[in-house]
């Protein structure tokens, strides 16, 4: 489990999303940032890959209705990145 502080991610979605963003599903909140740092593996077919690349995640939980959204770890500044990053394709 990545434990880390959370009022980096909270400062972080502060700054890109504002002080005052509801809930995009209920209009509501609060938001809460969860504790640990979650991966997202790359789907093979139901096998599990050891190894492969992951994309760790942050939940972001709404506390009225449970809508949970997940940002990246690296760009919120909690986790650092050891490969090369995803090739941007928008800027
Ligand atoms: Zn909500």
């Amino acid at each position: 489990m990545a434990k880390f502080d959370d009022q980096i991610v909270i400062s972080h979605l502060q700054n890109k999303w504002g002080s005052q963003h509801p809930c995009t599903m209920c209009g509501k909140g609060p938001w809460n940032v969860h504790e640990s740092t979650y991966q997202l593996t790359e789907y093979n077919e139901g096998n599990l890959v050891i190894g492969g690349p992951v994309i760790p995640v942050i939940p972001v939980i709404c506390g009225n209705c449970g809508y949970t959204v997940l940002v990246n770890a690296i760009l919120a500044g909690v986790v650092k990145h050891s490969t090369s990053p995803d090739k941007e394709v928008l800027k």
